[in-house]
């Protein structure tokens, strides 16, 4: 049996399958433009089921990485496997892949019955086939009885929950999506990742999911990929992306930290410490992740904003920054202080809801600390900035 044929047949046998997510393997995935290096190199395994969300700023690759799984786009080199076989060579429609972009892209001469169906047109199924398969994929988007209503007469949501329906209704293995709630409002997009979320768990379908939305990607993913300049800066769980940042780059772009600069610092103890700029210089300050650190060099330490807490001058222990509230920005369930230092500006965010906790007004003087296990060091030329 041919490549191309096993492809079409392992495309319609999961329109039967209930758990069908597919395993996805990029080798040294690589696409140019001419002189621009869109994706270099990228390597990874998904797995089945999981939802793998791409995180990274415009510009990163993500959508170029997107095509060349779809097949929209060719590989410069590389390889793509999906459930271990080499897809390089089939067509976008033979490879079992459902797709949903920003832009929802629906036919507009079509009703929402036809649109979703179109899919398993194309793979030559008969209207009567059709009607059981699309019924249960405008079920599964909760737009039951909107069968026969043109596009136009849907709000924006609606619209995009069509996409989905058509994007599932051959029971892909993998279903891929590039920014599909970037065009809603807040509130919808809110709704929309927790029903995005129940289909794929309904479905077993893996996901890959391009956003640049770090909330989306926290969220709703299992494992998040996060690129930089055609390259995955770092892959992991939430948490360890949100906790252990591998990078300045991805501290900054996964959360709010504050930088400070300095130079690492070889103790007799044998440790790797930081002295940071403006600070006292007897203050040797330990950081995680000293390894990457190099003696004499220069080094950016990161803090999370709830990491930092504010005490009054007299009660602070030392290593502790001098500091004087600057801005006071009320959050509902926290506060940003932004607090003058001589280490510079930071921001800390604390939390309200205690009654108990002291309430800082701008002009206090106060005491910043930080727990060393929330300072994260990076060599300063980690990050172009
Ligand atoms: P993202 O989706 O992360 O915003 P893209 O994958 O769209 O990023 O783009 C990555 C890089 O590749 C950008 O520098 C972009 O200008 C370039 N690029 C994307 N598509 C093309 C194309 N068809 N021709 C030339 N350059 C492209
Ligand atoms: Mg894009």
């Amino acid at each position: 049996m041919s490549e191309v044929s096993e492809g079409v047949q392992a495309g319609d046998r999961t329109l039967d399958g209930a758990a069908t997510g597919g395993e996805v393997e990029l080798d040294g995935l690589t696409k140019k433009y001419g002189t621009v290096e869109a994706v270099r190199g990228i390597s990874l395994s998904i797995r089945r089921g999981e939802f793998l969300a791409i995180l990274g700023p415009s510009g990163a690759g993500k959508t170029t990485l997107l095509n060349m799984l779809t097949g929209f786009e060719k590989p410069t080199s590389g390889a793509i496997r999906i459930n271990g076989r080499d897809v390089a060579r089939l067509a976008p429609h033979k490879r079992g892949i459902g797709v949903v972009f920003q832009h929802y892209a629906l036919f507009k001469h079509m009703t929402v019955a036809q649109n979703v169906g179109f899919p398993l047109r194309m793979r030559g199924m008969s209207m009567r086939e059709q009607r059981g398969h699309i019924q249960h994929a405008l079920e599964l988007v909760k737009l039951e009885g909107y069968a026969a209503r043109f596009p136009d007469r849907l709000s924006g949501g609606q619209q995009q929950r069509v996409a989905l329906a058509r994007a599932i209704v051959f029971r892909p293995a993998l279903l891929l999506m590039d920014e599909p709630l970037g065009a809603l409002d807040k509130r919808l997009r809110e709704h929309m990742r927790v029903e995005i979320k129940r289909l794929q768990r309904n479905l077993g379908a893996t996901v890959i999911y391009v956003t640049h939305d770090q909330n989306e990607a926290l969220t709703m993913a299992d494992r998040v990929a996060v690129m930089n300049d055609g390259v995955v800066e770092q892959l992991g769980t939430p948490d360890d992306l949100y906790e252990r940042p591998s990078s300045a780059f991805v501290a900054d772009f996964v959360g709010e930290t504050n930088f400070f600069t300095g130079r690492a610092v070889l103790d007799p103890d044998g440790r790797v410490r930081v002295v940071l700029d403006g600070d006292r210089p007897e203050h040797h300050r330990d950081v995680e992740n000293v390894a990457s650190l190099r003696p004499g060099s220069g080094v950016e330490v990161g803090v999370r904003p709830e990491q930092v807490s504010l005490l009054p001058p007299d009660q602070a222990e030392a290593p502790a920054v001098p500091g004087t509230v600057s801005d006071v920005l009320y959050e509902g369930a926290t506060a940003l202080h932004v607090v003058e230092t001589p280490i510079g500006d930071l921001s800390a965010r604390l939390s309200l809801g205690s009654i108990r906790e002291t309430r800082w007004d701008v002009g206090d003087r106060v005491a910043v600390h930080w727990d060393a296990r929330a300072a994260r060091g990076y060599p300063a030329a980690d990050r172009a900035s």
